[in-house]
């Protein structure tokens, strides 16, 4: 088992991609197609990627493991909760509907727990103890990485977008104040255009071209990005208060504004540090979209 080869799927919204990972972390193969709608539709769609990589790699695969969208149960494997945007997914079982598929072991896990399972094992908090991870996407989803295993509770474990106490604004989810209503690409758009950014208004300007204006000097922009890091330094103080985790790694679109988001991150974290005295070290991730598929087949690669 140590020397084969194993796959990793990452289904996103948009797209979904397959690779077949080497020992080592190396991709040796990957295919790529648009997300369609419906779970067995998508369903069919990453197992004939997974066969495309497999077949293009030349190489037998003993495992594949599923980073996917939405919340999903460690023990079944099936989806417990997803976005709206995610037509007939909650519900769909990713370990039998993968193993029927394609004939090999799996395992399944939410996109942002293998995103952090691929940096702890070969990227940016490689061989840490414990670690964080926060992805910072259209929506912001985190992970926990405890005493060098990932942490998955009974699937939701480290959904810091979903923590309360960050103001009063309507969550995605529905309930108010919780941390992606300040850091998630969606919402720097939306308070980008509620701040009335920039000389249009701000109206229908994106989270990439706030970020541009940022870096072109635009106040409001930077202010904008500025409380995201705020935020997240926040969303931070209180894992390390609960858990103790000494390292935070980041990524997901947004993190591409990192310049942008980490003074004020780490002026958050200077001004109230935690009460153990240990320090957080706050990483931005390396592995960047190969994060989540390399990090499911190191999740296969422990069945
Ligand atoms: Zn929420």
């Amino acid at each position: 088992m140590s020397g084969d080869p194993t796959a990793g799927v990452d289904i996103g919204g948009t797209k979904i991609r397959a690779a077949v990972v080497a020992p080592g972390g190396a991709v040796l193969a990957s295919a790529t197609a648009p997300t369609p709608s419906g779970g067995e539709a998508m369903l069919d769609v990453a197992a004939d990627l997974v066969a495309r990589a497999v077949a293009s790699a030349e190489v037998p695969v003993a495992a594949v493991g599923v980073g996917a969208a939405g919340v999903v149960d460690p023990g079944t494997g099936e989806v417990l909760a997803a976005s709206d945007s995610f037509t007939g997914w909650v519900g769909t079982n990713l370990r039998d509907g993968f193993g029927s598929r394609t004939g090999l072991r799996v395992v399944a896990a939410n996109d942002v727990d293998s995103f952090l399972v691929g940096e702890a094992t070969w990227g940016a908090v490689r061989g840490v103890r414990s670690a964080a991870g926060i992805a910072l996407g259209t929506g912001v989803g985190g992970a926990l990485w405890l005493d060098g295993a990932l942490y998955r509770g009974a699937g939701a474990a480290g959904e810091i977008g979903h923590m309360p106490g960050f103001g009063d604004a309507r969550c995605t989810c529905g309930q108010r104040g919780h941390l992606e209503t300040l850091a998630s690409g969606r919402s720097v758009a939306r308070r980008y255009a509620e701040l009335g950014g920039g000389p249009d208004g701000g109206a229908e300007v994106g989270a990439s071209e706030v970020e541009a204006r940022a870096l072109a000097g635009d106040e409001v922009a930077v202010q904008v990005l500025a409380d995201v890091g705020h935020a997240v330094g926040s969303a931070v103080l209180m894992l390390a208060a609960l858990l103790d985790v000494g390292h935070v790694v980041v990524g997901g679109g947004l993190a591409r504004a990192w310049d942008l988001l980490e003074p004020a991150l780490l002026a958050r974290l200077r001004d109230e540090p935690p009460v153990s005295g240990h320090t957080i070290e706050v990483r931005s991730a390396v592995l960047g979209g190969d994060a989540t598929v390399v990090g499911a087949a190191a999740l296969a690669r422990r069945l």
